[in-house]
């Protein structure tokens, strides 16, 4: 080692010790001919004293040194509370250029929180820059501790670590598959997987009974901020169990993680929710609990209204605390709000503490008027933001209305971690064009009542599926597998695919199927998003090495590129295949 200590790990006790340490210049004073540099290194930050170094005053930011001398106890008044080191300070007898550096493009030294306000593609153009900032690299540490906690609660019960492959098959979850084209076989693709999902069920077919793995998932998406093109989950599939399985497993996980890295007891079993409750309360399938605020349902209250706004399928609202007090302006940017969201607006009551409520639904009739406070269980001085529609639109508009204004008047309990099960999800929802596509994937078996209909009537049809949703965001998702083909034959019927579709799709997990397959379930969790919450933020970029920018694209490599005609013509790209029978298929030459 050309260093004998870390720079962030000296103390009082050290005062006297003879150090080498090698870092960074985070930042360097000149004072009368003393030159006092902050050493960062990966542990720390030091501070340095030069003393008739006259090279010291040449070193600038980021310049990478290596520094001879010994700690010193620093003088009373120059001891620094906020550095961890700040009881001593090193007297440097030599400094050494390592390497020197052209000015940053941003600031490093001072900048510890994760998020510095510096541009985003700046700093993943220079992620290696951004990461010598403490904040930005401690997220990557919790991630890194986060993964070390899973791995050892899944080792300690008996899951094996197996990867799985990463050229393959489309695995349907949703989203559109990254293409890869294969020189020698010209003309034919794998696609990048979007999970492991059916390698996973194959391995419990195999026997393994408990698997797990940090797999790499690709899923060619619409750009969003809490998603990206690559991401990993913790994948945990096991053999004969039930849900409780899996819930008991989790909250294992989830505890385990939050006392190791944040001191947090959090209190299990966690709550478990309907899917139907959780969109009838909260208007959301990872409904917020940090915020006690429910949606209103009003429906009831409004069938046969005259007044033209109300005769919907669905009219319900949110009660804001104290909303009387809102200005026309107010309540203006309300309707802009549900604008913006694709909605038609928002009807509002005010009602004062005296007086006569006011709103845009005053004209509605006078007992339906006079019962809705009490119906919406409304105060003097409370306001009610309505919004009719069909059901579950409405109900979606409003579950963000509902986070909006809990935001806005300060009801979201920042402190708290409120976890819950999301449970008894749809099985199927419809497509766009009249059909009908698996709200999960369609590998999950439905709920044990539905077994035998499910197939008569797929919109009531209810899975078993479940969500952990941890402050309002969904961070795993999973099922209890289909194992059987027959079952596996109807759900393919139900969302449409053919039997030869689904036999050219899907053939090779039938087949493994019709060899005694247990029955099998797991579930996983967004690595990204978990560890994130963990790190302090929402952002998952923030805990990825080098994540690309939200409008697409790796700003540090440039990828993606255009590729040469050479690279083009080798990889077969332009080779028309013709579809004969499904599954077979013939290259043409001439395309
Ligand atoms: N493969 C599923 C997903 O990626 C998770 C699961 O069902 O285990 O969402």
């Amino acid at each position: 080692m050309i260093r004998s200590h870390q720079a962030g790990v000296l103390r009082s006790a050290d005062v006297g010790t003879e150090v080498v340490l090698a870092g960074w210049v985070a930042r360097r004073r000149d004072h009368g001919g003393v030159t006092f540099i902050d050493l960062r290194d990966a542990s720390g930050i030091v501070q340095v004293v030069c003393r008739d170094i006259a090279q010291a005053q040449a070193l600038r930011s980021e310049w990478c040194v290596l520094v001879r001398g010994a700690v010193a106890a620093r003088t009373e008044g120059n001891v620094n509370p906020a550095l961890a080191t700040g009881d001593v300070e090193v007297v440097a007898s030599t400094i050494e250029v390592l390497s020197s550096s052209d000015p940053v493009p941003f600031p490093i030294d001072g900048a510890d929180e994760i998020d510095s306000g510096v541009d985003e593609t700046l700093r993943w153009r220079h992620r290696y820059l951004d990461l010598r900032r403490t904040g930005p690299a401690k997220a990557l540490r919790t991630r890194a501790a986060a993964v070390s906690i899973m791995r050892r609660v899944m080792e300690a019960h008996g899951f094996l670590d197996i990867e799985t492959p990463y050229l393959t098959r489309s695995t349907p979850e949703g989203a559109r598959d990254f293409l890869v084209p294969v020189r020698l076989q010209p003309g034919h693709w794998y696609a990048l997987p979007q999970s492991p999902q059916l390698f996973k069920q194959l391995l419990m077919v195999a026997g393994l009974e408990r698997y797990y793995q940090i797999a790499r998932c690709f899923r060619d998406e619409d750009f969003r901020a809490d998603r990206t093109a690559e991401f990993s989950q913790l994948d945990i599939e096991m053999s004969f169990l039930d849900e409780e399985d899996i819930f008991v497993l989790t909250e294992e996980l989830f505890a385990a993680l939050w006392r190791e890295l944040l001191g947090i007891e959090l209190p299990t079993p966690f709550a478990r929710m309907t899917y139907a409750e959780a969109m009838r309360r909260y208007g959301s399938d990872k409904p917020d609990l940090r915020c006690d605020l429910e949606l209103v349902d009003l429906t009831e209250l409004m069938a046969g209204t005259e007044f033209r706004v109300f005769q919907a399928e669905h009219v319900g609202a949110v009660v804001v605390p104290g909303g009387a007090a809102y200005s026309r302006r107010e309540l203006d940017e309300w309707q802009e709000w549900a604008k913006a969201r694709g909605g038609k607006g928002i009807a509002w009551l005010l009602i004062p503490a005296d007086g006569e409520p006011k709103g845009s639904i005053t004209r509605l009739e006078p007992e339906r008027l006079e019962a809705l406070p009490a119906a919406a269980g409304a105060k003097a001085g409370d306001a009610i933001l309505f919004a009719a529609g069909p059901r579950r639109t409405t109900l979606e508009m409003l579950g963000a209305l509902r986070l909006a204004v809990a935001r806005q008047q300060g009801l979201l309990r920042d402190d708290e971690w409120r976890f819950l099960w999301i449970v008894d999800a749809p099985m199927f929802e419809p497509t766009e064009d009249g059909g009908w596509t698996a709200v999960h994937h369609p590998f999950t078996a439905p709920a044990v009542e539905w077994q035998d209909r499910f197939q008569d009537d797929p919109e009531h049809a209810l899975a078993r599926a479940y969500d952990v949703v941890g402050n309002g965001m969904e961070l795993g998702g999973g099922s209890i597998r289909i194992h059987r083909a027959e079952m596996q034959q109807r759900v393919f019927d139900v969302i449409g695919l053919t039997r030869e579709e689904a036999q050219s799709k899907f053939g090779f997990l039938l087949e493994a199927f019709r060899y005694g397959p247990p029955p099998h379930g797991g579930i996983a969790f967004g690595l990204e998003r978990l560890t994130g919450k963990l790190a302090g933020t929402d952002v998952i970029r923030e805990v990825m090495a080098f994540p690309k920018a939200s409008s697409g694209g790796d700003p540090l490599t440039g990828a993606p590129t255009p590729i040469t005609a050479q690279q083009r013509k080798e990889a077969g790209i332009d080779v028309a295949v013709i579809e004969e029978p499904l599954g077979t298929k013939t290259v043409s030459k001439d395309a």
